[in-house]
């Protein structure tokens, strides 16, 4: 019965085949530039995007040099080639590292001052950003809908806010994701899980918040094992858009928890793909949150297929893990994890990284530096 606001400045349309509707999006006779990365060039998706633009009658760029886990240079030398080339408005195919990358550069390119202002100093931009239009090819990081973008700085992962963050239309097409091969398929679909599920126990939660990671929970267990199994499954590929844009909607106005905070000296140091990292850290983190959120736990399970008819509610919190970690072994994640984890990390540094992320504040266990060590140590230190 708590107050609260829901505030999402980006426009959205859905559907199989949107991406042919952008013309009608674009500002008349302003230079296009497209940002994306070597891998959808490569699939083609680039050219289809491109050609839509072109036979419009836009004048077009295309900057292909986006590499996962966008770092300030690579802000910063998208940023000098929009402001080189006098790019006016910006279209984004891509994972949340193309669409973080262009969200910030398409504020810095109108903006004055560094990237540290606004990323460490809590600068707010002044001027808008360069008209955004942005197309997700991955079903996870729901960036296409949220006002941060995650620059690698300093050695770790931190989030760019700003109202103006936001992109302006977010064009999602399952049908631009069905070249996504079964692992990235995998990792990114237990983002949008991990993303729901955190926005779903946190202490922003809400009752439209609550309604949005529940349906994104629901669909994610039902249809990320058959996106994995079939990347041409239309339903699947369907659904799985559906869900991780529902879960980037919660997850921006509830905010997350232990889990990304813990992925974040993960990423960073291991140089670990974000999904990848909380896909093997979810279940540590639902598992130490069950103490406060038992109830909740227990309807995760429910929504992910697990019968609770006669069981407590604290038997079916836990099965909320187990299930979660057979989702992980249908992906065929399991052995990718034990090799990731066979590392044997600096405790201390990893626990101080994860206790001071501000995101652990949403937690709704208190988690101190000694809990997210032990959590780490089970991790990186315990027999697999
Ligand atoms: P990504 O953008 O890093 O892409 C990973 C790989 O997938 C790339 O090689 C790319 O070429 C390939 N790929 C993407 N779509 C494809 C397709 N349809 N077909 C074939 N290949 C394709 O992956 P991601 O997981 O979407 O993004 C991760 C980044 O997003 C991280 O930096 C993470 O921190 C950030 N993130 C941001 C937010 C946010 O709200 N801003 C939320 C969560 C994560």
């Amino acid at each position: 019965m708590k107050n609260f606001g829901f505030d999402l400045p980006t426009e959205i349309e859905f559907g199989i085949g949107v991406y042919k509707d952008l013309p009608k999006e674009l500002e008349d006779g302003k230079r296009v530039l497209i940002v994306s990365d070597p891998g959808l060039k490569k699939v083609g998706l680039l050219d289809k995007i491109k050609n839509v633009v072109i036979d419009n009658g836009y004048e077009v760029d295309v900057y292909t040099e986006i590499t996962p886990n966008p770092d300030e240079k690579m802000v910063s030398d998208l940023t000098s080639y929009i402001n080189e080339n006098g790019s006016e408005q910006i279209v984004v195919l891509g994972g949340g590292s193309s669409i973080d990358a262009a969200k910030v550069a398409s504020c810095m390119a109108v903006n004055d001052g560094s990237l540290e202002d606004y990323q460490w100093n809590n600068r707010s931009f002044e001027n808008c950003s360069l008209p955004l239009f942005v197309f997700p090819t991955t079903a996870g990081t729901g960036s296409e809908v949220t006002g941060v973008a995650v620059i690698t700085s300093r050695n770790t992962k931190k989030g760019v806010v700003d109202k103006y963050i936001f992109p302006d239309k977010a064009i999602v097409d399952p049908e631009l994701m069905k070249s996504l091969p079964p692992y990235l398929t995998a990792i990114t679909g237990m983002d949008a899980l991990t993303h729901a599920i955190e926005a779903y126990l946190g202490l922003g939660a809400n009752v439209f918040t609550d309604s949005l990671a529940e349906r994104a929970i629901k669909l994610i267990a039902d249809y990320l094992p058959r996106a994995y199994a079939n990347g041409g499954d239309e339903e699947a590929r369907y659904n799985m858009a559906v869900a991780s844009t529902l879960a980037g909607i919660a997850m921006d106005q509830a905010g997350l928890g232990i889990v990304h905070s813990l992925a974040s000296p993960v990423c960073a140091n291991l140089h670990l793909s974000h999904g990848l990292a909380n896909s093997f850290l979810l279940p540590y983190g639902m598992e130490f949150n069950i103490i406060a959120r038992k109830a909740k736990m227990s309807n995760i399970a429910e929504l992910m297929g697990v019968k609770v008819a006669d069981l407590s509610k604290e038997e079916t919190a836990y099965l909320a893990v187990r299930k979660v970690e057979e989702l992980q072994r249908e992906l065929e994640l399991k052995d990718k994890i034990v090799e990731e984890t066979n590392v044997k990390p600096d405790l201390d540094k990893y626990a101080e990284n994860a206790a001071n992320m501000f995101l652990i504040n949403n937690n709704p266990r208190k988690a101190s530096i000694d809990d997210c060590r032990n959590i780490f140590k089970n991790i990186f230190y315990s027999e697999k």
